[in-house]
């Protein structure tokens, strides 16, 4: 079997592994990418909130200004400046990075399946499909260890959607419902959003915090009453669906990690374990590895010990049914504006503002998340 060595061998060219492969290929360093799939279609739609603007602005598909967010108040067209809401389709974002990759030398794009890994003294071996790979270092985005949900907080938030085309004009395309919980909540965290792109097109999906996943074809009633009963848009067809299932815990994925293995991504717990988000945090998380690593540190993207702990304290909150996640970003969205809201959730905020936007939640559930086991 044929033998390829590289300085960086990066596994997944998804989301993680094209933004770090990105970054370490201006080293001029040898780089590997394995990637198993073709990644030439659109498997998934990321939306993300921004403030002014971003590295991908080039390739966003639309970008709202305001939001709407329902829960026990509603809260209508409010413009959420000086960020924006963006969306990007997953094909522009492999299309980009395959473009920019491709016209360097020192970077490899090999669709080959990962069949296994080992670590060596001065290297790590990879055997694949089709060859054998060595490498410096590893970085890692989809390794997915098995986490039991008795042990450490995980929720899973799954969810389908439509992307609809209506006939008549029936969409604010300058505006993006973020979260709708006027549905049932059947005992869990369930809310609709509703994602404009024009006045006769949107994504409406269904997000649901439980570790109980639907099939696909479950949402298809629930996504179908929701239009009838909140979305007054006549007539419509269903051009594209999408589910899916993103990990909201707090496991501690950098355990697996060694001097010569970095999980990233997915893998590298880098989903934000109370709200799911993982697009925008992938990429700053990508720049701040790909930095680290290029400057000889000791690579270390781990959020603060007290990001950590509200994470947690969120999730246990949900988890253990102390408060309900409507309840939660209820408070959120109620008592703080969109710009402060998005900077709590981005941990952008100081001590103080954390605080201020904490003392907003409903204080007794959130106090016994704190304070109940596992700390
Ligand atoms: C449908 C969907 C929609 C999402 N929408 C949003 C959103 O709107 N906003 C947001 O912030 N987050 C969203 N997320 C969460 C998160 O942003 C994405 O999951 C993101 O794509 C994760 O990137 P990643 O690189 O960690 O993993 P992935 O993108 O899953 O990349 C891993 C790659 O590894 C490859 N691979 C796996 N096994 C092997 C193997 N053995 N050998 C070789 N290659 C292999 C896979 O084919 C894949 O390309 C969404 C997730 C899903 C699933």
């Amino acid at each position: 079997m044929t033998k390829h060595n590289f300085d960086y061998l990066i596994l997944g060219g998804g989301a993680a592994g094209l933004s770090v492969a990105s970054g370490l290929a201006k080293s001029g360093k040898k780089i590997g990418i394995i990637e198993k799939e073709s990644k030439n279609s659109n498997d998934r739609t990321w939306s993300f909130w921004e403030k002014g603007a971003g590295v991908h602005d080039d390739i966003v598909h639309h970008k709202w200004t305001h939001l709407n967010f329902y829960a026990s108040k509603s809260i209508v067209r409010e413009d959420m400046d000086p960020y924006r809401y963006k969306m990007v389709r997953s094909a522009d974002f492999y299309k980009k990075l395959h473009t920019e990759l491709q016209t360097l030398d020192n970077v490899h794009y090999i669709q080959d399946e990962v069949v296994s890994t080992k670590e060596e003294k001065d290297y790590v071996s990879v055997n694949g499909r089709l060859a054998s790979y060595t490498s410096h270092m590893l970085l890692d985005s989809i390794f997915r260890p098995e986490i039991n949900p008795s042990e450490t907080l995980y929720v899973a938030q799954h969810f389908g959607g439509w992307f609809v085309k209506t006939e008549k004009p029936a969409f604010d395309p300058t505006t993006a419902t973020l979260m709708d919980f006027r549905i049932d909540q059947e005992g869990e965290t369930r809310f609709f959003y509703v994602l404009p792109t024009s006045e006769t097109e949107a994504l409406v999906e269904i997000a649901i915090f439980s570790n109980d996943i639907l099939q696909p074809e479950e949402y298809d009633p629930m996504i179908e009453s929701y239009i009838e009963d909140y979305l007054s848009i006549g007539k419509y067809e269903i051009a594209e669906k999408e589910s899916g299932v993103i990990p909201m815990t707090t496991y501690p994925f950098h355990k697996h990690n060694t001097d010569r293995i970095i999980r990233i991504g997915t893998s590298g717990g880098w989903v934000k374990p109370s709200s799911g988000y993982a697009f925008k945090r992938i990429l700053e998380k990508s720049e701040e590895l790909v930095n680290q690593l290029l400057d000889g540190k000791k690579p270390n993207v781990e959020s603060s010990p007290w990001h950590k702990w509200m994470d947690r304290t969120m999730l246990k909150a949900i988890l253990y049914n102390y408060a309900s996640g409507k309840d939660a970003f209820d408070s959120l969205f109620g008592k703080s504006s969109p710009a402060e809201v998005f900077q709590f959730l981005d941990e952008e905020n100081t001590t103080l503002e954390n605080l201020r936007i904490m003392s907003s939640s409903p204080i007794v559930p959130f106090t016994r998340a704190a304070f109940a086991r596992p700390w």
